[in-house]
């Protein structure tokens, strides 16, 4: 398996526009984060994490020339508005691609993107998805994907496990018993926005309490703000965690 974050940026992005902060300003290409998504790659199958804003930049900087299934945590327009880029994956593959979410991002996404799914002329005018509701885990291409429902603020919204990995962001708390599901990876990604706490997000000391709890093999922090100077955060880390940055991409070895 193969795992490439196309961004790890929050909702507004790194540099935020208007500001002029050492980090938004910085030379270093590792603070510069498009919104945040994950491209798992398993067999010759591209499964993407969210659709982000920046998607058609994302594909363009990382040769991402197919995706055949795309999980949804929630519906935030960082994490959905590269949407209506599916269309090119479409053409490219000449087939609908199938998009797991849960009732809430299903209805949402029909909602926002009503030409998608209205009745008319389908040709290249618009993304061709079939959408699959996530009640229970399932198995997409071999591989077994566990969801995992987290708080989002009040917001129940999805991480997912992939075999010995899980991604998780935008989680602000999470239950006992889903938290039994994050135990035994190899990887844990998980979100952590910034220094101060905020109301929906964990920020870096929860998070590093979560990985604490957890004890993955090594995790990797995304979802991040302006806050965080990528060579300074390093620093303050323990070492078998890591501050992600846009076109990291892992190897991690087979295990379903
Ligand atoms: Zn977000
Ligand atoms: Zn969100």
């Amino acid at each position: 398996m193969r795992l490439l974050f196309m961004g790890t940026g929050t909702s507004h992005g790194v540099p935020m526009i208007g500001c002029s902060c050492p980090v938004c300003t910085s030379k270093d290409p590792r603070n510069k984060r498009t919104r945040s998504s994950l491209l798992i790659t398993y067999q010759d199958k591209n499964i993407l994490i969210d659709t982000a804003t920046e998607l058609r930049l994302q594909a363009l900087s990382f040769n991402v020339a197919h995706v055949d299934a795309v999980l949804y945590t929630h519906f935030h327009a960082d994490h959905v508005f590269g949407f209506d880029d599916l269309r090119r994956f479409n053409h490219l593959q000449g087939a609908a691609i199938p998009v797991y979410a849960n009732a809430h991002t299903i209805a949402e996404l029909k909602e926002c993107f009503a030409y998608v799914f209205r009745d008319g002329p389908k040709g290249g005018g618009k993304p061709q998805i079939i959408p699959r509701l996530i009640t229970s885990p399932f198995d997409l291409f071999g591989l077994s994907i566990q969801p995992i429902k987290v708080y989002h603020g009040e917001m129940p919204i999805l991480g997912y496990r992939l075999a010995n990995v899980a991604y998780v962001t935008d989680c602000s708390s999470i239950s006992p018993s889903e938290q039994e599901l994050l135990h035994d990876l190899d990887i844990l990604i998980l979100g952590a926005l910034r220094y101060r706490p905020h109301p929906t997000h964990f920020n870096l000391e929860q998070a590093l309490q979560l990985i604490e709890e957890v004890k993955p093999r090594r995790a990797w922090l995304t979802h991040l703000a302006h806050a965080f100077d990528h060579a300074q955060v390093e620093k303050e880390l323990p070492p078998h965690v890591g501050l992600a940055y846009d076109g990291l991409a892992i190897e991690v070895p087979d295990a379903t």
